[in-house]
């Protein structure tokens, strides 16, 4: 059951995973993008956290509603939009009180909706190939963190075909996707809570 009391844990250890790690973000995103994705997280989340009293009393599908809309306002870049779409769309697609089933099927539909807005796809270096391997997970009983945790290892080798990262060409290979790190942080975070 995600009550009041865990919607604002879930909250507090998104934020936490954002703000803790901003300088790890940051520091992939220099390598291969402009540096700002720690930051931007950073912000975003910060005004989520801001918000917690308020969101973690709404039901979860209003309370996901809102954290995609401050998504979108606050974190702003390539990856505001997507984070937002994502929560948006989740809002959208589970129940108040979802089983493990419905989250698995929640994200895929979520995750589809990122891949419209992205023109993305997996195997382009992005977020998108943390999310794809974490809905599996959820689907054959696999630890999604685990899944998470391996998948944006393995964007390291990838090059890199959508995002800032696409322009470096092959020089993007041999870094690890800033928005799949963060992705796998935010899933750790979420998991923590959810046990
Ligand atoms: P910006 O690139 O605008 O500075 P950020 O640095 O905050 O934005 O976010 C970059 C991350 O966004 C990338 O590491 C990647 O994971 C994700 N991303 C960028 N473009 C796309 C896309 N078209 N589809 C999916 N994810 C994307
Ligand atoms: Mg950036
Ligand atoms: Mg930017």
């Amino acid at each position: 059951m995600i009550d009041e009391a865990k919607k604002r844990a879930l909250i507090e250890a998104m934020a936490a995973a954002m703000i803790g790690h901003a300088e790890e973000l940051t520091a992939l995103d220099q390598a291969i993008g402009d540096g700002d994705h720690g930051l931007n997280m950073k912000r975003g989340f910060e005004a989520v956290l801001a918000d917690n009293d308020v969101i973690a009393a709404k039901p979860l599908p209003d309370a996901l509603k809102a954290i995609g809309t401050t998504l979108v306002m606050k974190v702003g870049g390539a990856s505001g939009p997507l984070y937002g779409t994502l929560a948006l769309a989740l809002a959208k697609e589970l129940p108040a009180d979802p089983s493990r089933d419905d989250l698995a099927r929640a994200l895929r539909g979520a995750i589809a909706a990122v891949k419209a807005r992205g023109k993305s796809e997996s195997g382009q270096k992005t977020m998108l190939d943390v999310l794809e391997p974490v809905a599996a997970a959820l689907e054959s009983g696999a630890d999604p963190v685990a899944a998470a945790n391996g998948a944006a290892e393995a964007t390291i080798p990838l090059k890199a075909i959508r995002g800032r990262a696409a322009f470096l060409g092959d020089r993007s290979i041999g870094h690890m996707d800033p928005g799949a790190r963060s992705s796998a942080l935010l899933v750790a975070a979420i998991a923590g809570v959810l046990g």
